[in-house]
C-alpha cells in the first residue's frame, strides 16, 4: 500500500490553496464542503473564486499576490495548483520541510498526499484511489460506484441514525439491536427508503420492531418478507432499470417467467434460489394459483422475493392479479416497471411506434382470443395514422390479418414480425398485411414474436441499426 487512506476533519482548520484558476476553483469548492478556513494565494484569481469569497463570510480569504513562504504559517494542509511546475515544486518542498501535508495537482511525485476520486452521498463518502497509477481508471471505477450506490444512500444513513435513537428503549441488548438493524438495512425498510418512500420505510421498521418483540417471546428471528414485482425488459440485460438490478441483487428468492433471459438471471446473487414458473410453448407450466401460493409462502417465511417478468409486469403480464393475492395475504410489495416488448422492439428494430407524419397513436393489443369472445376494435387498429402492436400474435397471425382486412385495412399496409427482439438472435421480417403470413412461414419465425402493423413499419428499411447483418442461411 503506497498510500494510507484517511478522512481528514478540516472543520475550522486552515488550508492553504496556491493558484487561482480553474483547478484551484475545483479544489476550493470541495474544501468548502468540509467547513475548512481556506486561504487562497495567487496573483490572478478567477471571477468565480471572488464570488465564492464574497458569499463565504470569512471562510475563504483571497490574497492577490504571488506566494510567499510565510503563507504556510498555521496551515494544516496545502494544495498547490499554479501553472508553473517549478513554482509548485518549490512550494511543495517548503511545505514538506514544515511537515504540512501537501498535494500538488497532477504531480504525484511532488505530493505528500493524493486526492481520491469520490462518490459523495453525504454523510456517506466513498473514496477511490489507484495509488496515482491511473486517474482514468479511478474515474471509471467511481462512475460505476456512482451508478451502483443509490442516490439516497446518505439520507438513508441519516435516517438510520434517527432510527437508532428512536428505537433505543425498545431493543433490549446489542445483539437484538444488531439483528434489528441488519433486518432494516438488508430488507424492505431500507429498500423503501432508497426508493423514495420514507413513510413506507418507517411502517416496515415499526412492523419489524413489533416482530422483534414477538420473536423475543417466541425465541426466534424476526421475519417480515416482501415481494417485488419486477419488469425484466424485453431481453437485452442492459435494458434493466437500476431498480430492477438492485432488486435482483437483493433477492433471496426469484420466481421468474421462462421468457426471462439467462443473462438477466445471471445478475442474481449467487446464493439466491431461482424458480422458473409460467409457461413457454412445449414446457410444463406452473398454474397461476401455484405461482401465487409460492409468492406468499416465501414471503411469509421472511424472504425477499422477486417476481421477475418479461417486459413490463403490468402489460399482458398478469402482474395485477398476483398483487391482489399479496394484498389479501397482507404481504408488503412494490413494483418496478420494465421496458415492454413493444418499446424495446420498436427501438431495436428501427420502427418508431409514433411519428409526426405516419402515426399519431399506438395500441398494444393481445393476439390471444378473449375467453368471453370479446373482440378488439379491428377497424381502429388498422385505420390510417394508427400503429398496432400485437403481443402473443404469432400463433393467430392469419386470423389477425383476416380480421384487419375484413375491417377495411388495405393489403398494402406495412407489417413486421420481430422475434427475439433486443437479443442477439433478433430477427425482423417486414412485409405487408397481405404477405406477412407467408413471409413469416417462409422465415420459420419462432415465439416470442411481436407483430407491428402500420405505416411506421416502412421506416424500418432506413432506420434499422441493430443486428442488421443478414441472418445466416439455415444449413442444409
Ligand atoms: N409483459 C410482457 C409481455 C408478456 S406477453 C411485456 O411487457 O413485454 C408475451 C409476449 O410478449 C410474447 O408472446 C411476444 O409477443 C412478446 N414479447 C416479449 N418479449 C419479446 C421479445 N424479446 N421479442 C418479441 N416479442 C416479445
Amino acid at each position: 500500500m503506497n498510500y494510507f487512506p484517511v478522512f481528514f476533519d478540516l472543520k475550522g482548520q486552515r488550508v492553504l490553496v496556491v493558484g487561482g484558476g480553474e483547478v484551484a476553483l475545483r479544489k476550493v469548492s470541495l474544501l468548502q464542503r468540509t467547513g475548512a478556513l481556506i486561504t487562497l494565494v495567487s496573483p490572478e484569481i478567477a471571477v468565480e473564486l471572488h464570488e465564492r469569497a464574497a458569499a463565504a463570510a470569512g471562510a475563504l480569504t483571497l490574497i492577490a499576490r504571488a506566494f510567499e513562504p510565510g503563507d504556510l504559517d498555521g496551515a494544516r494542509l496545502a494544495i498547490v495548483a499554479t501553472a508553473e511546475r517549478s513554482i509548485n515544486r518549490w512550494i511543495a518542498e517548503l511545505a514538506d520541510a514544515r511537515h504540512i501535508p501537501v498535494n500538488v495537482v497532477d504531480d504525484r511525485e511532488a505530493s505528500r498526499f493524493i486526492v481520491p476520486a469520490i462518490v459523495d452521498r453525504d454523510p456517506v463518502l466513498v473514496a477511490v484511489s489507484t495509488g496515482g497509477t491511473s486517474p482514468v481508471l479511478a474515474r471509471r471505477l467511481r462512475e460505476r460506484l456512482e451508478a451502483f450506490i443509490p442516490k439516497r444512500f446518505g439520507e438513508l444513513a441519516v435516517w438510520l441514525r434517527g432510527l437508532r435513537e428512536a428505537s433505543q428503549d425498545r431493543l433490549r441488548d446489542t445483539q437484538e439491536r444488531r439483528r434489528f438493524f441488519e433486518a432494516i438495512v438488508d430488507g424492505a425498510a431500507a429498500k423503501r427508503f432508497i426508493e423514495g418512500d420514507p413513510r413506507g420505510a418507517m411502517e416496515v421498521a415499526h412492523q419489524l420492531l413489533a416482530a422483534v418483540a414477538e420473536a423475543r417471546v417466541a425465541g426466534d428471528a424476526p421475519a417480515v418478507g416482501e415481494v417485488t414485482l419486477v419488469g425484466a425488459g424485453p431481453g437485452d440485460p442492459e435494458l434493466l432499470t437500476l431498480k430492477a438490478l438492485r432488486a435482483l441483487q437483493d433477492a433471496d428468492v426469484i420466481l421468474h417467467d421462462r421468457l426471462v433471459s439467462p443473462a438477466i438471471l445471471d445478475l442474481a446473487r449467487r446464493d439466491a434460489t431461482l424458480i422458473g414458473v409460467g409457461k413457454t410453448a412445449g414446457c410444463k407450466s406452473t398454474s397461476q394459483q401455484d405461482i401465487n401460493a409460492l409468492l406468499v409462502e416465501h414471503a411469509q417465511a421472511g424472504r425477499r422475493v422477486v417476481r421477475l417478468k418479461g417486459g413490463d409486469p403490468f402489460i399482458f403480464g398478469r402482474g395485477g392479479e398476483e398483487l391482489e393475492t399479496l394484498v389479501r395475504a397482507g404481504i408488503p410489495f412494490s413494483v418496478v416497471p420494465g421496458i415492454t416488448a413493444a418499446l424495446g422492439i420498436g427501438a431495436y428494430a428501427g420502427i418508431p411506434l409514433t411519428h409526426r407524419e405516419h402515426a399519431h397513436s399506438v395500441t398494444f393489443v393481445t393476439g390471444h382470443a378473449d375467453k368471453d369472445g370479446r373482440e378488439p376494435d379491428w377497424r381502429a387498429l388498422g385505420a390510417p395514422g394508427a400503429t398496432a402492436v400485437f403481443y402473443m400474435g404469432l400463433a393467430r397471425l392469419s386470423i389477425i390479418v383476416q380480421k384487419l382486412t375484413d375491417h377495411g385495412a388495405p393489403g398494402t399496409l406495412p407489417a413486421a414480425l420481430v422475434a427475439h427482439g433486443t437479443l442477439p438472435e433478433q430477427r425482423v421480417v417486414t412485409a405487408t398485411l397481405g404477405s406477412i403470413a407467408a413471409a413469416a412461414a417462409r422465415a420459420e419465425l419462432e415465439s416470442p414474436a411481436l407483430l407491428i402493423i402500420g405505416e411506421v413499419v416502412a421506416l424500418q428499411a432506413s432506420l434499422a441499426w441493430f443486428n442488421t447483418a443478414p441472418y445466416p442461411a439455415a444449413s442444409p
